[in-house]
């Protein structure tokens, strides 16, 4: 190991100077993708990457690729990156600070006078929150091609102005083929975004995938009845069943290790003296692999057809996202890295850019623990320790990586 450190106050005074583009009241961020205050932050990024001997391509869709070359021009890029949009109700850190800790990296290694082999490639991936363009990591996805270009351009905001006008609104696109930039690995860091580190008080979140999802609807028909004459053995009561559906999907994720969330549930014609005769409802099922996700959803429908003869329920899956699972050299290199502080694997419960870059290069992430779990919100918070460790794990995992990947081009 090297005894190159990153300079964590230098990361910090950066979060704090970008956190005016969009600065709230509250103490937060809104920062809208292909805003004015994204126009704002987009402009301090290249003017920093530019001052620091990096050169500056954008692809069709806005996503910014700014490259600091290495010794051998012949290899492809070492990425890291994240994005720089929030939610309207954001933070500090949240996308940002996996950015500006690549800037650090870049600003690190030229204090030092220091050159990689493979070139790097700090990106900023566009709409990675899905806030103001849905869905979410519009343009990673476009990047390695799930969404079409066409399909990201006509994506429209609630008053209705397409992402096409946005961003040639605030002239944020490129002349470069979306995709055509490719990387020997990326890594990502990101807050946890969950209350996991801060709870075991790690520093590390070195994160093996991004847990698969899974939706459905569900209705549930019985028979309405009297509060009052009808006995408590002759009810087809659809929500006493719901309730045992709910308690029962809960206790599954318990047992198996995902997560299990009944987010709506409606009575139909619900008055307080009728015994409910249909209720419909929804089912998010989590899991970090496709066995434990397929076990959920066979156990979820067992008790589906266990439910009293009266009663009928159809599972309708509405939607489904894979487990992904990040590269196993990328997560050797950050382990290595992360030896000399607290650190655990972990799987992440949010979406994230990495998850669809995954899907074309190899690839991993990297946590660092944030106030509570707390993110999408103005209270979100991370302490100046935390980013510079995280930095600076970032800093040594693409160094590490870089040489694994030069010595196996060597043997
Ligand atoms: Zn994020």
């Amino acid at each position: 190991m090297n005894n190159l450190r990153v300079n964590g106050g230098r990361l910090w005074s950066n979060l704090m100077d970008t956190a005016r583009f969009g600065g709230t009241e509250a103490g937060g961020v809104r920062r809208l993708t292909l805003s004015e205050e994204d126009r704002k932050v987009r402009a301090w990024l290249e003017a920093r990457a530019l001052a620091a001997g990096c050169t500056i391509a954008r692809d069709r869709l806005g996503n910014m690729f700014l490259r600091r070359e290495g010794r051998r021009t012949d290899l492809t890029p070492i990425a890291m990156g994240s994005h720089l949009d929030t939610q309207p109700t954001g933070g500090k850190f949240d996308g940002i600070l996996g950015v500006l800790a690549g800037l650090e990296v870049i600003e690190t290694l030229n204090d030092a006078g220091i050159k990689t082999e493979h070139p790097l490639m700090l990106v900023n991936w566009t709409n990675e929150e899905g806030a103001r363009f849905a869905p979410a990591m519009l343009c990673s996805g476009a990047w390695a091609g799930v969404f079409s270009e066409d399909y990201v351009r006509a994506r429209q905001d609630s008053a209705g102005t397409s992402f096409g006008s946005a961003l040639a609104g605030i002239d944020a696109a490129g002349d470069q083929p979306v995709g055509a930039q490719d990387f020997a690995a990326m890594f990502e860091l990101h807050i946890e975004q969950g209350p996991v580190l801060e709870r075991e008080e790690l520093t590390i979140g070195v994160v093996t995938g991004v847990q698969g999802m899974r939706w459905y609807d569900l209705e549930i028909t019985g028979r309405a009845a009297h509060a009052g004459s009808t006995p408590m053995d002759a009810r087809a009561d659809a929500l006493l069943a719901a309730a045992g559906l709910i308690t029962g999907a809960s206790r599954l994720a318990k047992e198996l290790g995902g997560y299990a969330t009944v987010g709506e549930l409606t009575i139909a014609e619900p008055s307080r003296n009728v015994v409910p005769g249909a209720v419909r409802l929804t089912f998010d099922l989590r899991h970090g692999d496709d066995a434990g996700l397929e076990a959920m959803e066979q156990g979820l429908q067992t008790l589906i057809s266990g439910l009293a003869p009266d009663l009928s329920a159809q599972l309708q899956q509405i939607w489904s996202s894979p487990p992904v699972h990040f590269d196993a050299d990328c997560l050797a290199s950050i382990r290595e890295a992360s030896a000399s502080h607290g650190h655990k694997d972990m799987i992440s419960g949010a979406g994230h850019d990495a998850a669809y870059v995954a899907r074309k290069v190899p690839t991993a992430m990297i946590f660092v623990p944030c106030a509570g779990g707390l993110s999408h919100n103005p209270a979100e918070s991370a302490t100046v320790e935390d980013c510079s460790t995280g930095a600076q794990v970032l800093l040594d995992s693409v160094l590490i990586h870089d040489r694994r990947l030069t010595a196996r081009a060597a043997e």
